[in-house]
């Protein structure tokens, strides 16, 4: 995937990171565009609900209206079959949360593009949250495809940084898609129940 940013030649020094988390995420081969929003959509309410959220993935069968034109042209570039766009919030994020999130919308295209299985990892969460310390997660945060690109931004976050700095990560905050200091262990244990079951 190609990197672009907006503005033009913004965030020079975020690139060697992106580049490196791009291959880490196995989508450097991917064809599309990694597009680094330095835009500023927080009171533009007439824009999609996404440009006010960390980050999203698009394909060509998602809607295109309600968006802003930088944005618009570049997914009306007929090599834009993937889109994934970072916000200036996340472009603002600690290394470690950056990557993450990019890691994150990056499972989301192999899922589009490859129709992963979530119903492994579906049946894993429903049977960690019969367990007592997990059972009042808030189930809202729990969707398959979204624990699925959790886990994968966990494993590539985990070969870039080392697992000491993930969990010095969530020693210090939570991940805001799941603000819930029980998320990471929770990650860990569902990890270790689909290895058990090799999946
Ligand atoms: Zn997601």
């Amino acid at each position: 995937m190609e990197l672009r940013t907006h503005p033009d030649d913004a965030f020079s020094e975020l690139m060697p990171l992106m580049r490196e988390a791009v291959v880490a995420a196995g989508i450097e081969n991917a064809e599309g565009f990694v597009l680094l929003d330095g835009g500023d959509y927080e009171d533009e309410s007439f824009l999609l609900d996404e440009f006010r959220d960390y980050a999203f993935y698009w394909s060509p069968s998602k809607p295109k209206d309600r968006i802003p034109p930088h944005v618009a042209s570049l997914m009306n570039d007929p090599r834009c079959t993937n889109l994934i766009w970072l916000s200036r919030r996340a472009l603002a994020e600690e290394d470690i949360h950056l990557v993450w999130i990019l890691a994150h919308e990056a499972r989301h295209l192999s899922q589009a593009r490859q129709s992963i299985s979530t119903d492994g990892v579906r049946r894993h969460i429903q049977g960690l949250r019969r367990k007592l310390k997990f059972m009042n997660l808030p189930g809202s945060t729990l969707a398959p495809l979204e624990v699925d690109s959790d886990l994968f931004a966990l494993q590539v976050a985990s070969r870039m940084f080392g697992q000491p700095a993930i969990r010095d990560f969530f020693a210090r905050r939570n991940l805001p898609r799941c603000p819930d200091s029980r998320y990471l262990s929770f990650m860990e244990e569902l990890e270790g129940a689909m290895r058990d079951a090799g999946q």
